[in-house]
């Protein structure tokens, strides 16, 4: 255990300055094998995972983290992904400093065990390999689920209750899956094809989406009732802007964040 202390934690590679100032492809690369299973060696496998409770979604983190020491990868990401379906998202953008990295035992003599990026790794290495697989299709309950917004909240419902046997339907406002991860965050931060996939992956686990149709305007609340809904998840988010109420502000070519963050993501201006 002494020795697991004193090996630093492995640092993410990066795209070189000089080439990442004339691209806008994604800046940290990832771990390669090697270096993920060096970071997992950190792990002290505590008996009582405090890292654990720091995880929103509970997340058994010390079990897929031997995983990767025992560089059994798949099982790795199989057994993140009982409790999330969007890892390669989470493992990318999650804050792990505020929530499972701030309460890991080692970093309170050193750093913390790089959590986020093993999950990264786990979940971009079943990706690359071309072994995405599906938890085998559960019993239907009968119940009809409709999930307003297919932001990481609405994809991450939706997943859930499809692995529990619902039949879900998500409306899309916009013509696109995603939410913030793709019309938000920008290329560099979380490349829109990883977002893609595991959209892709909440779909094959039975989950129907509906893009181009706001809810409000095509349906409303009651009607999807009506049409036989059982429950309705509304996972809209925040995006409507608060405006300063200073003079200007209506102006052409004066954007609210979100909407100039939507032009320059949606509309490909990150090319
Ligand atoms: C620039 C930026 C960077 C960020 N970076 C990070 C980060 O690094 N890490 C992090 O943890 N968080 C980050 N966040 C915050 C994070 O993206 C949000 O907390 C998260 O996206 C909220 O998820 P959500 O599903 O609730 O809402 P959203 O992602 O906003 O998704 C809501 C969805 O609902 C749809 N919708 C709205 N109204 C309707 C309707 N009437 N009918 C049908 N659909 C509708 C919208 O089109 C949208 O797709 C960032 C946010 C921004 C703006
Ligand atoms: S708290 Fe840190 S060292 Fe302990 S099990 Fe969790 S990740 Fe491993």
């Amino acid at each position: 255990m002494a020795e697991r202390v004193k090996i630093p934690r492995v640092k993410m590679p990066e795209q070189n300055p000089q080439e990442r100032g004339k691209n806008f492809s994604e800046v940290a690369l990832g771990y390669t094998e090697e270096q993920a299973v060096t970071e997992a060696t950190r792990c002290l496998q505590c008996k009582k995972p405090f890292c654990k409770d720091g995880c929103p979604v509970e997340i058994d983190i010390p079990e897929f983290i031997a995983f990767i020491k025992e560089k059994k990868f798949i099982d790795a990401i199989n057994k993140i992904k009982e409790k999330n379906s969007l890892p390669a998202v989470c493992g990318r953008v999650c804050p792990q400093e505020i929530q499972c990295e701030k309460l890991c035992v080692t970093g309170k003599k050193g750093e913390p065990v790089a959590i986020g990026r093993l999950e990264r790794f786990a979940a971009d290495y079943e990706r690359l390999q071309g072994k995405i697989k599906t938890p085998k299709k559960p019993k239907s309950t009968g119940k009809k689920i409709a999930v307003i917004g297919a932001g990481p909240a609405g994809l991450s419902v939706a997943g859930d209750l499809a692995k529990m046997g619902h039949s879900m339907t998500i409306f899309e406002a916009l013509h696109k899956a995603g939410g913030v991860l793709v019309y938000g965050i920008p290329e560099f931060r979380l490349p829109k094809a990883i977002v893609e996939s595991e959209v892709d992956y909440v779909k094959k686990l039975g989950v129907e989406i509906k893009t181009s149709a706001v809810i409000g305007k095509l349906f409303t609340i009651d009607e999807l009732f009506e049409q036989g809904y059982n429950a309705v998840f509304i996972g809209t988010g925040a995006g409507l802007p608060v405006f300063m109420g200073i003079p200007g502000e209506n102006l052409n070519g004066v954007y609210s964040a979100n909407e100039f963050l939507t032009r320059a993501n949606l509309m490909k201006a990150y090319f």
